[in-house]
């Protein structure tokens, strides 16, 4: 094997042919210097980058061109990076670094975006040079959707998922909410590889606990490669075969001690296409030199997070890293949330499906505890920070957002489509109980959209609060506008739970002179329970459907789910008490039927 001397000396010859390098480096030469003299090199900015365009690093013949790939940064303008075949080879060793330990008995099933992005084709690489099977299932595309990940993972027997972290929380969401018991349900699953976020040790314990399978991370780059793997003790070791990774102080750049936090400054030692030296990614870590169990020798990396989601208060920094942490530290641990930057602290939106378990100010303290900040604490509304229809639903997956500083323009990325975006104003809208106004936001994004059955359905909810709210006269002028709604989305989505539930709230509330069916509401309230839509709310619907029925022993059972969820129901606990007091049914009488 080379020394890593003469690979950085073959590095410095080939930036000699990088436009971006030859400008950088003017004419002074370099090729002699040593690697502990790589302090005297000049840094390379992201936005030198940015600048140089696509070509300006490419420092081979583009016949010697493999793949192209680009990374958006928060400016909207991509970083580029170029690939040999050599160099994809050389990425899919860094990825077999790690300690899953890829083998031909292993199913790989991928989960990194496969459009533009790098680590799904190092994974495939990988794969292939284990003699390990690969079942391409793309994040951020209609074509897999959650629901069918795991199904694929069940048919096929897949050992081994890699994806996003994101990706694991969201598949084991989805697979609770279609009824799958995760551990269980995936006895071939053996580990789950993961990379592309931020993953610190308690969200990686929160995923290995979600799954029961030991998880994997890795630390990388679409400019660089795979920078670090996990071992199979937890340690994360640079691949120091391909990468220098230094630490430098915020000002000045200089070197900071070994284990200390600092900015990345990350040179490619053994990358052709587009190598790179000094790239400060504006990535927070720590490296020190560690004796690990493993016997792998690279140094320790720590990941803390992006230095634009670094937060100060006074003397208080808070990285990336510290927020997660709090918010994974939390029992139980969230399945979605969002921090948001305010002037003197710190607001947190959660949203869990075991939310009960937490108290609002158990909730505070303990963030506040963590942070040495104040903290604000939000229970989000269903829909808010995570959209469980969308997951059971043939929806793609997106892009979180999870830090969001003060100054940033929306709360989430740009909107790409505005019908996501008027859908998502309206809900606050409707939560907020500011009917017209969601209204009229729902009403643009049919206009705009007319094929979107969810923005159909969502009018409909708006005009059903519109009618509940109104007078009689209102009513008879929007009933026929909520019809008309409800018919358009079941006609381009029959399938959509949320169409269903409206449907189902039509056929309830209208009287039977005029259209109205309890027993065919029920039927459509129980179709959305089984798909992923059993709030409180629901079951108090259908509840009501089976005491127009007449039927108070069902209606009993339904008011008892919906209390399960939502103890302090108002109208749910309203009707037991009648309901229990008129009915000879005890509330202990009979077991839920299956076909809810
Ligand atoms: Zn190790």
């Amino acid at each position: 094997m080379k020394s890593r001397e003469r690979v950085f000396r073959e590095l410095l010859e080939r930036l000699t042919k990088s436009p971006l390098y030859i400008e950088k480096l003017g004419n002074r030469n370099v090729t002699r210097l040593s690697l502990a003299q790589i302090g005297l090199l000049p840094l390379t900015r992201k936005e030198e980058l940015r600048r140089a365009g696509s070509f300006g690093h490419l420092a081979v013949d583009m016949r010697e061109v493999a793949q192209y790939h680009e990374s958006f940064g928060t400016t909207g303008e991509p970083s580029a990076s170029w690939f040999t075949s050599k160099d994809l080879k050389t990425g899919g060793k860094q990825m077999r670094e790690c300690g899953v330990g890829l083998n031909p008995d292993d199913l790989v099933l991928i989960r990194f975006p496969y459009a533009m992005s790098l680590p799904a084709f190092l994974m495939q690489h990988a794969a292939r040079q284990a003699g390990a099977g690969v079942v391409p299932a793309s994040g951020r595309t209609p074509v897999t959707p959650y629901p069918r990940v795991l199904e694929l993972m069940r048919r096929l027997g897949v050992t081994i998922v890699a994806g996003l972290p994101r990706e694991m929380e969201l598949l084991a969401e989805t697979a609770r909410l279609l009824g799958s018991d995760i551990k269980k349900d995936y006895p071939d699953l053996r580990a789950l590889c993961v990379a592309g976020e931020l993953t610190g040790e308690l969200r990686r314990q929160h995923i290995e606990r979600l799954w029961g399978v030991p998880v994997f991370n890795l630390y990388g780059s679409t400019e660089t490669g795979n920078i670090a793997a996990m071992c199979e003790h937890g340690i994360m070791h640079i691949v120091e075969k391909d990468f220098v990774v230094e630490t430098l102080a915020e000002d000045g750049f200089a070197p900071v001690d070994p284990g200390a936090k600092g900015f990345a400054a990350i040179t490619t030692l053994t990358h052709e296409a587009s190598p790179l030296l000094r790239y400060f990614n504006e990535d927070v870590v720590s490296v020190e030199a560690c004796a690990c169990a493993c016997g792998r020798t690279g140094s320790k990396l720590v990941h803390y997070g992006r230095a634009k989601d670094r937060i100060r208060f006074g003397e208080i920094v808070l990285d990336g890293k510290d927020i997660q942490d709090a918010v994974y530290s939390l029992v139980p641990a969230p399945d979605a949330w969002k921090a948001v930057e305010q002037a003197d602290g710190i607001r947190f939106l959660l949203d869990s499906h075991r939310r009960k378990e937490w108290s609002e100010e158990g909730v505070r303290a303990r963030l506040s505890e963590r942070l040495g900040v104040p903290v604000d604490v939000e229970f989000a509304a269903e829909g808010m920070l995570l959209d469980r229809d969308e997951l059971v639903r043939n929806a793609p997956s997106k892009k979180p957002v999870y830090i969001q500083r003060n100054g940033d323009a929306a709360p989430d990325a740009p909107a790409a489509n505005p019908v996501r975006d008027w859908l998502g104003r309206g809900r606050r809208k409707l939560i907020d109980g500011r009917f017209s106004e969601a209204r009229r936001l729902f009403g643009q994004a049919t206009a705009f959209d007319p094929s979107d059955a969810e923005a159909h359905a969502l009018l409909a909810a708006a005009y059903g609060r519109l009618i509940e709210a109104g007078n009689m006269l209102e009513k008879i002028k929007l009933l026929p506008q909520l019809e008309k709604e409800i018919a358009a989305a079941l006609a381009i989505d029959q399938k959509l739970p949320f169409a269903r539930r409206m449907n189902g709230a039509r056929l309830l509330n209208t009287p039977g002179t005029l259209g109205g069916d309890p027993s065919a509401a029920a039927e459509e309230f129980r179709y959305c329970i089984a798909h992923g839509q059993a709030d409180a709310d629901v079951w108090v619907s259908l509840s009501e459907c089976y005491m127009k029925l007449g039927d108070s022993r069902q209606a009993i059972e339904s008011l008892r789910q919906a209390l399960d969820r939502s103890p302090k129901h108002v109208r749910a606990n309203e009707w037991m008490r009648q309901l229990a007091g008129n009915s000879e049914a005890s509330p202990s009488d009979g077991e839920v039927r299956e076909d809810q």
